[in-house]
């Protein structure tokens, strides 16, 4: 298990929109420990494949947010069965878009079928941070980034502000 180099924003990868996994085997579970890592290691409470630049619908995520209590979920090529039409407002960050924060609303209950660590099918009812959680991770399958939802300009202001950082931070 290794913690990988997580994509910034603005990143042509994190726009590409992910591909259906077609079994889940030590490849996959191999990839699954990685994001975990470089998810805890962030910290964070969820990364999307793609962030680490690995095009495949993979998402793990761990909202207990407990040092001596981990309770990590991972979900392959996750699909919306049902979503509330009453939504929730949180204050959203993201791995690939640093010291950014802004509410977005989301459905407040949503049902995701899943395949699990071991390849099972799953059926999860989720609601509050999970359910937006979830649709934060689902967006990144698509090349979506919960920047999208803000106004073109706070958007542009939010990329400009990122690739300033950028262009002079190292990773060694
Ligand atoms: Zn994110």
């Amino acid at each position: 298990m290794s913690v990988k180099p997580i994509l910034i924003e603005p990143n042509k990868l994190l726009r590409k929109i992910s591909k259906p996994v077609k079994s889940v085997g030590d490849e996959e579970r191999r990839l699954m420990d990685d994001m975990l890592d470089t998810m805890y290691a962030a910290p964070g409470i969820g990364l999307a494949a793609i962030q680490i630049g690995v095009p495949k619908r993979i998402i793990v995520m761990d909202i207990s947010r407990e040092e001596n209590k981990k309770e990590p979920r991972y979900f392959v090529n996750p699909i919306i069965k049902n979503k509330n039409n009453e939504t929730s407002k949180y204050e959203e960050g993201c791995l690939s878009v640093p010291d950014q924060f802004a509410e977005i609303e989301r459905p407040n209950e949503c049902e995701v079928e899943y395949l699990d660590y071991n390849g099972k099918k799953q059926l999860l009812k989720a609601d509050g941070l999970l359910a937006t959680c979830i649709q934060h991770e689902m967006d990144h399958l698509e090349g979506i980034l919960f920047i999208d939802y803000l106004s073109k300009l706070k958007k542009s202001m939010i990329i400009k502000k990122l690739s300033k950082i950028k262009s002079n931070r190292i990773i060694v």
